[in-house]
C-alpha cells in the first residue's frame, strides 16, 4: 500500500471512529467526580475536549491530579476501553 493510500485509510478510519463516539465524556472522567480539566460539555449536554488535536501526552484533572491522555482507539483495539465505550463495537 502506497503513503498516500495508507494515510487515506487511516483518516477514514478516524472519522468512523469518531462518528460512533456517544460523546459521553466517560473516558476523560465525566463520571469519575474529577474530570480532566480539558473536558467541555455543549447546550445538548455532550462532551468534547477543548484541546482534541493536541490532546494526547500529560494532562492533569480539575483537582491537578497528572494523568496521560492516551488513543481510546488503541484501548478499545487490546480490550482497556470502558465497558460501555461505543469504540468496544467498532470495527478496527
Ligand atoms: S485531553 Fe484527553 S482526557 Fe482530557 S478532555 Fe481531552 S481527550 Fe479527554
Ligand atoms: S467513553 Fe467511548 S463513547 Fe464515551 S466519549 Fe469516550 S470514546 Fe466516546
Amino acid at each position: 500500500m502506497d503513503s498516500v493510500k495508507y494515510d487515506t485509510l487511516q483518516e477514514e478510519n478516524l472519522l468512523r471512529f469518531e462518528s460512533v463516539c456517544m460523546r459521553c465524556g466517560r473516558c476523560c472522567g465525566s463520571k469519575d467526580g474529577d474530570p480532566c480539566a480539558k473536558l467541555r460539555t455543549n447546550s445538548d449536554r455532550r462532551y468534547y475536549c477543548e484541546i482534541y488535536r493536541d490532546r494526547l501526552g500529560p494532562q492533569k484533572t480539575v483537582s491537578g491530579r497528572v494523568f496521560n491522555c492516551v488513543p481510546i482507539r488503541e484501548m478499545a483495539k487490546y480490550g482497556y476501553a470502558r465497558p460501555d465505550c461505543a469504540y468496544n463495537n467498532a470495527r478496527q
